[in-house]
C-alpha cells in the first residue's frame, strides 16, 4: 500500500472546502480535496445562492451578531466576481445583482425608520414604483419594496469556477472508503483501498457528512445539528426572474423567492423561508398546495405559465445550538490535528477560510510537503452537482 503525504487533507467539496483549497493553495500549501459524491451536491448547488449581507436577520428592528459578521461579505464576493478579489470568480453566473424585501401592505413607522438608519447605509434603498421587477409592477401592489445590496448567484458556475484551477488537488472516493486511522485522539491518516494519505492537519468541511467523521474521530464537542427545510419549486415558461423575501410582523421572512435557469431554458421560482421551515411535516401535496395559496395571497396577479410543481426535504447541517436556533457566524474548531467546521451559509464560505487559515498560523502549520500526484492521480474526479429540479421536476 502506498502513502502520500501532503499538508492538508481538506475533506468535502462543497462551497466552505472549496473555497478553503483555493486559498490554502494560493498561500502555498500542498492541499488536496477528497470529495465523496459531486462538488457542491450536499447544500450548496440547492441552496438559494443569495449572497445575504445580514439585512434579513434584523427584521425584528435589531442588528444581531449575526448580521454585524455576515455584513462585508457581498462585497468580498462582488470583488471575486468583478475579478479582483482573493479568488477569481469572473466566470460564475450572477443571476440577479440585488435581493429585494417586500411587505404586503405598508410597513410600520418603526421598521421604515430603521431600514433608513445610519446602520444599515448602503445595504437598504426602496425603490421607486418605475423600478420595480416584474412580478411587482401590476397596479394591484399596495405593499412596500426595499432593494438589499445583496447579490444572487448561480451556485453551479460558482462551484465549476472554484473547482477547475484546482481539479488536479480535487478527487472523488466513496464514503464507505474514507476510514480514519486514529491514534491517540490524532489522526494518523485518511486510509482508502488503494493507498494512505497523511496530512499535516485534516479539516473537516463535508456539511451532513461531518456527523459520520464526528463519530469517527471519537469526539464530543463539536456535535452537528440538522435544521430541516421542505423547499418547493414551479418551473415555468414565464419571464418573471423574482428575487425577494416576503416580510411580515414576524422575524422571519414569509417566504424568499429566487428564479434560476433550467437546462431547456424554462424557470424556476425556488421558494424557501418561513414557507419551507414551517413545511417539514406536510406531505409534498399539502406543502405545493400551501405554497400555492400562499402565492395566490402574496402575488394575486401573477399567473405562471404551465407551471409545474414539485418539493423535496434537506437539511441545513451546522455546530449544534441550543434550542436549534441559527449560528451566528461560519464556525471552526480544532480538535487534535483536525479543524471542524461549517460555514453556516454559502455567503460565509471565506469567514470560514479565513477561520481556518488563521488557525493553522496559530498553529504554526506551514508549507511543507508536495504530494505525489502520480498515485493519487489513479483517484477519479467528482463531477459539480446539477440542481435538483433538473431531475425532480416534470
Ligand atoms: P455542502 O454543500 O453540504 O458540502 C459538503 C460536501 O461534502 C458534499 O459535497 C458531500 O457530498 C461531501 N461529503 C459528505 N461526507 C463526506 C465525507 N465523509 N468525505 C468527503 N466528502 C464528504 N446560504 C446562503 O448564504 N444563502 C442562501 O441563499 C442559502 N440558501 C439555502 C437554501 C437551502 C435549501 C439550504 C439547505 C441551505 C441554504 N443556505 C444558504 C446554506 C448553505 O447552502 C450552506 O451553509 C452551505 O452550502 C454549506 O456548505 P458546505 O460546503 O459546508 O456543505
Amino acid at each position: 500500500m502506498q502513502t502520500v503525504t501532503t499538508d492538508l487533507i481538506i475533506l468535502g467539496g462543497g462551497i466552505a472546502g472549496l473555497w478553503l483549497l483555493n486559498r490554502a493553495r494560493q498561500q502555498g500549501f500542498d492541499a488536496i480535496l477528497l470529495e465523496s459524491h459531486s462538488l457542491g451536491g450536499g447544500q450548496s448547488v440547492r441552496s438559494q445562492g443569495i449572497i445575504h449581507g445580514g439585512t434579513k436577520y434584523a427584521l425584528n428592528g435589531v442588528l444581531s451578531q449575526a448580521s454585524n459578521s455576515i455584513a462585508n461579505m457581498p462585497s468580498r464576493w462582488r470583488d471575486c466576481l468583478e475579478g479582483h478579489g482573493e479568488l477569481d470568480l469572473s466566470q460564475a453566473q450572477v443571476l440577479s445583482d440585488a435581493h429585494y424585501m417586500w411587505s404586503m401592505a405598508s410597513l410600520g413607522s418603526k421598521m421604515t425608520t430603521f431600514l433608513a438608519s445610519k446602520a444599515l447605509k448602503g445595504r437598504v434603498g426602496q425603490v421607486p414604483a418605475e423600478q420595480r421587477p416584474p412580478a411587482f409592477q401590476h397596479p394591484d401592489f399596495r405593499g412596500s419594496l426595499y432593494k438589499l445590496n445583496e447579490i444572487v448567484l448561480d451556485v453551479p458556475s460558482v462551484i465549476e469556477a472554484l473547482a477547475r484551477p484546482n481539479i488536479h488537488s480535487i478527487y472523488k472516493v466513496a464514503p464507505s472508503e474514507i476510514q480514519l486511522d486514529m491514534q491517540h485522539g490524532e489522526i494518523q491518516a485518511v486510509q482508502l483501498k488503494s493507498m494512505r494519505i497523511e496530512a499535516q492537519r485534516y479539516i473537516t468541511t463535508a456539511g451532513e457528512g461531518s456527523e459520520e467523521l464526528l463519530q469517527q474521530l471519537e469526539v464530543q464537542q463539536p456535535q452537528m445539528q440538522r435544521r430541516p427545510l421542505h423547499m418547493v419549486m414551479v418551473r415555468h415558461r414565464s419571464d418573471l426572474p423574482t428575487f425577494a423575501h416576503c416580510i411580515s410582523s414576524g422575524s422571519k421572512p414569509v417566504v424568499t423567492i429566487t428564479t434560476h435557469p433550467t437546462l431547456n431554458g424554462d424557470q424556476v421560482w425556488y421558494l424557501g423561508g418561513d414557507l419551507a421551515e414551517t413545511g417539514v411535516e406536510r406531505s409534498a401535496e399539502e406543502q405545493i398546495q400551501a405554497a400555492q395559496q400562499l402565492l395566490t395571497k402574496l402575488l394575486p396577479w401573477v399567473i405562471l405559465k404551465d407551471a409545474c410543481w414539485g418539493s423535496f426535504h434537506i437539511n441545513r447541517a451546522e455546530p449544534k445550538q441550543s434550542s436549534l436556533t441559527r449560528p451566528d457566524s461560519a464556525f471552526a474548531q480544532s480538535v487534535g490535528n483536525c479543524i471542524i467546521s461549517w460555514p453556516t451559509k454559502l455567503a460565509l464560505a471565506p469567514d470560514l477560510a479565513d477561520q481556518v487559515l488563521d488557525m493553522l498560523k496559530a498553529q504554526r502549520i506551514t508549507p511543507r510537503f508536495t504530494a505525489d500526484t502520480t498515485v493519487l492521480g489513479a483517484l477519479p474526479k467528482p463531477g459539480v452537482a446539477e440542481p435538483v429540479w433538473e431531475s425532480l421536476l416534470c
